[in-house]
């Protein structure tokens, strides 16, 4: 079943090459205990080696069961061990990270069998191993060891048995014991012992192969029926003649010299007739030249479990833990800074601004825009000194504006606010002064004016004073407050006039119908309060500023800044107010009277020359929408409209919450870091990936020996590969939850130093 033809197999080492195996052809029997003799590096292992497939040769073939290595696929040869061949080392070379019983068991799971307790158990008390199943190799004496190895190299039953100097390691009486059960298997198996122990050779082999420099110099077999009978017997003074024995002429020699050698009396005696002896006599092997076999026999791919992969990985990682922390701690620190960087590049200012009000007490969505206007045009003329022809008109966000809005996003609805100038209408002069708390003081003024009708048609909010504004001439201009500036009358109360004294203020029956002074600048403004509307705010996260008299200069604006972008701010109109106007020129006396200089004031602070600042001149009006609902995407779409501009209209729209200024600051930082870190980054990627591509290599080169026990046992490359992956992917997972846990951790700590610092800046993930 296995021949070796004309094996030829050559190292080279540092340029030298040495011929180990020079034309050697063996017909192996199919049974039998076959000795390879010779001296050390006469080509012993070498031939074993290649005949066992663990080892390719450079020319020539081996013929498993009539399949020729020249038709191997690389993997066949593993696939040939794993099927055929029990291999046996000097080395007892067992596997520490396996117990005892793992160890015997694998080369049957390499098999794809079960892996099959019972079976093991029996080899295992066949070699003198019961009950130590369970235990780890390194407590085992060295003879165990190799019993062990053996038991592993029977356990798949396998039809030859390669062994290289088994009892090399092992004092003699051990080694007998190694080569009685050797022998004993030879009865049913091919069995190839590598020995230099001519003694053992002679003692143990069916037939003795002896090399040197790597060729068969002489291939002797055991002759059958060369026993004698053994004719003298002799004791201490005694010897023994068998009964009737021919005695020949050298017999007789033996006696003469015995009982020449012997001065005292010795005795003589005739005995029975004794049994055989066998002496070794070998004679040349003398084989007729085998035909080739058919080709029979099936190879079996070797299946290895995950079990001893995760294992064997696993306890390949431990196996130099200061290497191992270093490595981790060092891949770690590169994934952290690799997952720093990377949010500073998947970072969004648009989705930041958006999650930043997402996340704020706003519950209003506040857009504006600028209208550009100019002193001169470009051919260097002065517009019309008149323009715009009323505040009013280029201060509103138009129906067409809205409409056009609304149509683009249907996910908003756009209530219409207008004001009379870019300031708040101050409205703090009618409410009472003495005693005032903190909280209310800072809801003392109108941000600006919306129709009743677009309030009532997209807030849903509902009355809960009075009734709602329905007059808006010159003399009676009615305005519905929200709740939460009649709070701030009530806690302060009211003043007509300045100096005036304040009226206390407990139900709404107090302040109906009384006209509210708001002032801008010079401009004077009169609204008769005929409601109170239930915004629906929610200022709770300020409540503790009520029972407070001051407060720091951040609470105070974010207070106002809270206030001004809700609709708590708003004044409610009657549905006319605007087109009245504009179109009839109806402002109110005081207004109207104040228009020229406004006008004037406003030409004078906010228009420029064309050439000096092509884009300048500012205009500014509001939409405020609800985010009551859709929050998130309302968010995100006022978001989306930050800082842009519509060309064709000259328009540029932006939301004027302070903190999208805080990121744009951030912004600006990131554009200067991003150059900074990335190479850094990059340079960490590569280094970490060096690290753990080091640690990898080094742990094979660790490892080499137990691969080749692994691959000796049968075991595909793809299969020790298996257990590299595991160890791996270990390594890398531990590196990679590392790092993600520290980018969170140092995303966590920036943000809350830039929290701190009133910088929203950055948002991982
Ligand atoms: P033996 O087992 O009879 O002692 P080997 O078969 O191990 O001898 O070696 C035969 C020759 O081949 C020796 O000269 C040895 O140095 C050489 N040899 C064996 N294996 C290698 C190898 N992997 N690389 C280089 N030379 C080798
Ligand atoms: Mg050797």
């Amino acid at each position: 079943m296995l021949q070796v033809k004309h094996l030829v197999k050559r190292y080279t080492t540092k340029g030298e090459t040495i011929t180990a195996l020079a034309d050697v052809s063996v017909d192996f029997p199919e049974k039998g205990m076959v000795f390879l003799l010779g001296k050390s590096g006469s080509g012993k292992s070498t031939l074993l080696n290649v005949a066992g497939g663990l080892d390719s040769p450079d020319e020539g073939e081996v013929i498993v069961k009539g399949k020729s290595s020249k038709d191997f696929s690389k993997s066949d040869f593993d696939s040939y061990r794993n099927t055929y061949v029990g291999f046996i080392f000097q080395e007892y070379n067992i596997l520490n990270e396996l117990t005892v019983a793992e160890n015997v068991a694998l080369a049957l799971e390499l098999q794809g069998r079960e892996r099959d307790e019972a079976l093991v158990e029996k080899l295992l008390s066949e070699v003198d191993l019961k009950g130590c199943g369970g235990r780890r190799p390194n407590t085992l004496s060295g003879g165990q060891k190799q019993r062990v190895a053996i038991a592993r190299a029977l356990v798949k039953d396998p039809e030859i048995i390669m062994a290289d100097e088994p009892t090399g390691a092992l004092d003699s009486a051990t080694g007998m014991q190694v080569f009685d059960t050797l022998k004993k298997l030879s009865a049913e198996k091919l069995v190839v012992v590598v020995s230099h122990d001519r003694g053992f050779a002679e003692h143990y082999a069916d037939r003795i192969i002896e090399l040197a420099d790597g060729k068969i110099v002489s291939d002797v077999s055991r002759s059958e029926g060369e026993s004698v009978y053994v004719n003298l017997t002799e004791g201490e003074r005694e010897l023994t003649v068998a009964c009737g024995a021919a005695i020949t002429e050298e017999e007789t020699q033996k006696v003469v010299s015995f009982l020449k050698r012997h001065k005292e009396s010795v005795t003589l005696t005739v005995g029975e007739k004794t049994a055989e002896r066998s002496r070794a006599v070998f004679r040349a092997t003398d084989l007729p030249p085998q035909p080739r076999e058919e080709e029979s026999g099936k190879f079996i791919r070797s299946a290895f479990p995950f079990r001893y992969a995760l294992k064997m990985g696993l306890s390949w990682l431990k196996f130099k833990p200061v290497r191992l922390i270093f490595t981790t701690l060092l891949a770690a620190v590169a994934f952290i800074v690799f997952g720093v960087f990377s949010t500073l590049v998947t970072y969004s200012p648009v989705k930041l601004n958006a999650s930043t009000l997402d996340d704020s007490a706003f519950s209003t969505g506040v857009l504006q825009k600028k209208g550009v206007v100019h002193s001169i045009n470009e051919e260097g003329e002065p517009y019309d000194r008149n323009f715009p022809a009323s505040p009013l008109s280029s201060l509103h966000f138009d129906a067409r504006d809205v409409a056009r809005l609304e149509e683009k996003y249907p996910e908003m609805d756009f209530v219409p606010v207008f004001s009379f100038h870019l300031d708040p209408l101050d409205v703090g002069f009618s409410m009472g002064s003495e005693g005032r708390g903190f909280y209310y003081s800072q809801m003392d003024f109108f941000n600006g004016f919306a129709e009743v009708d677009e309030i009532r048609q997209k807030t849903g909010f509902a009355l809960s004073e009075g009734r709602w504004p329905e007059v808006a001439t010159d003399s009676a201009c009615e305005v519905a407050i929200s709740r939460t500036m009649f709070e701030a009358f009530c806690a302060l109360g009211f003043r007509e006039e300045t100096g005036a004294s304040v009226l206390p203020i407990s139900s709404f029956a107090d302040l109906e119908g009384r006209n509210i002074f708001a002032t801008v600048g010079v401009t004077r403004f009169c609204l008769k309060v005929v409601g109170v509307v239930d915004t629906e705010e929610d200022f709770s996260v300020y409540e503790y500023l009520k029972t407070a008299s001051s407060a720091t200069d951040a609470e105070t604006s974010a207070l106002r800044e809270l206030y001004r972008y809700s609709f708590a701010s708003i004044g409610i109109v009657a549905e006319d107010f605007y087109e009245t106007y504009q179109e009839n020129d109806l402002a109110p006396s005081f207004y109207r009277n104040e228009q020229e200089n406004l006008q004037r004031d406003w030409w004078a602070r906010n228009t420029t020359s064309y050439e000096e600042h092509p884009e300048e001149g500012i205009l500014y009006s509001f939409l405020y929408t609800t985010l009551r609902k859709n929050r998130s995407a309302r968010c995100l779409t006022l978001m989306k409209f930050h800082r842009t501009t519509d060309e064709a209209r000259d328009i540029y729209y932006f939301t004027p919450y302070s903190f999208t200024d805080e990121i744009a600051a951030g912004d600006r930082t990131l554009s200067q870091t991003v150059p900074i870190v990335a190479p850094i980054a990059a340079a960490l990627a590569v280094f970490s990936a060096l690290l753990l591509f080091n640690f990898i290599s080094a742990s094979i080169n660790a490892k080499r020996r137990d691969v080749g026990v692994l691959r000796a046992v049968g075991a595909r490359g793809i299969d020790v590969f298996k257990i590299f992956m595991v160890e791996g992917f270990v390594l890398t997972s531990l590196c990679f939850l590392l790092g993600c846990c520290g980018s969170l951790a140092v995303c966590a700590v920036a943000n809350a130093v830039l929290v701190g610092k009133g910088i929203l800046a950055f948002g991982f993930f």
